[in-house]
């Protein structure tokens, strides 16, 4: 039974993204979802960290936001329409950029999502994931490789403990453009440190299947950091992270296939209840 809680990127929210979210959803219920989150990018505040995309069409973070509580409304809309067929939850993914936890906290009272994905894309007021020129520069500014990823689970662990989102996004994403990187014992702490801290607050953290798509072999995390979670106790869901209704449960083969040969044998859905709390579901792999 597949699910995701992270996802739901659709073309009228996102300039990165295509496609509508009513099919990202009926494509999930074709495919016998049982669960799907929905989360969209909360919005930038800053026109300095536009994307090109979002430059190119003359966006403003006014408008950025304007979509956002659209994002909202819809992804409400949707979750009572289709209730009988599918658990959707509507959530926001975190962008955490230098320290503007206060602005996390405005967008996550202000539009009440259900859940938060805690995600980080910027190290140092820089997209990591963006381009290979922009992470050069981080490397260049930060001194290296190490440096940097260092830097990215160091705002992390700032993000885990201040923010606690229940679900944590692709937890290894610095990884995409350094896949070949071999992680010091260092990096290795800081790995144990965000997981530990995590499962503290019993976070699920997420298997990202969009990594494969992005020509990596591994999803996010790495198959080392997720025995390392497992080791420790924690708990795992699914994300397809999709950004288009064919990217709903894009790659879930390849996930599957390591959950078996681990011997992972339950993820974690996130439910709410009547009275609007968020509870854990497991759910067994097939
Ligand atoms: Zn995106
Ligand atoms: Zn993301």
């Amino acid at each position: 039974m597949p699910i995701s809680f992270h996802g739901g990127h659709s073309g009228n929210y996102c300039d990165h993204a295509e496609g509508k979210l009513e099919d990202i959803i009926c494509n999930a219920i074709e495919q016998g979802f049982t669960h799907y989150g929905l989360s969209e990018h909360m919005p930038r505040t800053q026109t300095e960290y536009l994307y090109p995309e979002e430059c190119e069409r003359g966006r403003t973070p006014e408008q950025l936001e304007r979509m956002f509580a659209l994002y909202i409304q819809e992804g409400r809309q949707l979750q009572y329409k289709y209730k009988e067929q599918i658990h959707i939850l509507v959530g926001m993914e975190t962008e955490l950029i230098g320290t503007n936890f206060d602005e996390i906290e405005h967008f996550y009272h202000k539009y009440s999502p259900d859940y938060l994905v805690g995600s980080v894309h910027y190290v140092n007021q820089i997209p990591s994931d963006y381009s290979e020129s922009d992470f050069e520069k981080l490397e260049q500014l930060l001194g290296g490789t190490e440096a940097v990823f260092c830097a990215y689970y160091d705002a992390q662990f700032e993000l885990l403990q201040r923010i606690r989102p229940q679900v944590v996004g692709h937890f290894d994403l610095i990884r995409l453009f350094r896949p070949e990187f071999s992680l010091s014992a260092k990096i290795w702490e800081k790995i144990e440190r965000n997981l530990t801290c995590a499962i503290s607050y019993d976070a699920l953290v997420e298997i990202n299947a969009r990594a494969f798509k992005k020509k990596q072999r591994e999803p996010y995390p790495q198959y080392k950091i997720l025995q390392m979670l497992i080791s420790l106790g924690g708990k795992v869901t699914l994300g397809d992270d999709s950004h288009h209704p064919k990217e709903v449960g894009l790659n879930y083969e390849k996930v599957f296939k390591f959950l078996k040969e681990q011997g992972i044998s339950s993820l974690y859905a996130l439910e709410k209840d009547e009275q609007g709390c968020l509870f854990h579901t497991k759910i067994p792999v097939s």
